[in-house]
């Protein structure tokens, strides 16, 4: 892994920039709250590949319209990221399943995007995990903060 010092805000909206270059997203209501995150120590493009994922997973769920959240914030020294959409959300029997590799409910779906995402961030010393209701899909993700203030 890389060593970068990560500025997520800038990684978040660089990758919706990204995105909306690819697919249209206007329909999609964006609630960007990342402030006040401290830089972290991790590996920048392979964190790029984890949040495009996670972000391209909730875009397909709402399939063009409905509402994203990005928010973050420092929790027990980590920088914790909730990204939350509206929609159908994840079915009680497949919540398990879904960071396994190939698991997918998609016709075309690799079902890859999860279990890659889930082995970057344990290698940060991080966690990932699921939390989904009847109104939506919502994924923690939490990274470690550097020893030194940043
Ligand atoms: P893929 O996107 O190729 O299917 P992933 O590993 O990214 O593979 O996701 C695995 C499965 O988890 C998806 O097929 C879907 O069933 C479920 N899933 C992931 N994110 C969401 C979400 N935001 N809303 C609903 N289901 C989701
Ligand atoms: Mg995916």
């Amino acid at each position: 892994l890389a060593t970068d010092q990560v500025d997520l805000r800038q990684l978040l909206q660089e990758i919706l920039a990204q995105i909306s270059h690819q697919q249209p997203i206007d329909q999609v209501e964006i609630d960007f709250q990342l402030n006040n995150l401290p830089l972290i120590p991790g590996d920048r493009e392979r964190l790029r590949q984890v949040f495009t994922n996670i972000v391209l997973n909730a875009l397909q769920a709402m399939n063009g319209t409905g509402s994203l959240c990005v928010h973050g914030d420092i929790d027990n020294r980590q920088a914790c990221l909730r990204i939350s959409d509206t929609g159908p959300g994840i079915p009680e029997e497949i919540r398990e399943k879904i960071f396994n590799p190939f698991f997918t409910t998609k016709k075309q779906g690799t079902g890859l995007g999860l279990s890659v995402s889930y082995g970057i961030i344990k290698a940060h010393g991080g966690s990932i995990s699921i939390d989904s209701s009847e109104q939506g899909s919502s994924f923690l993700i939490c990274l470690p903060l550097g020893n030194h203030p940043a």
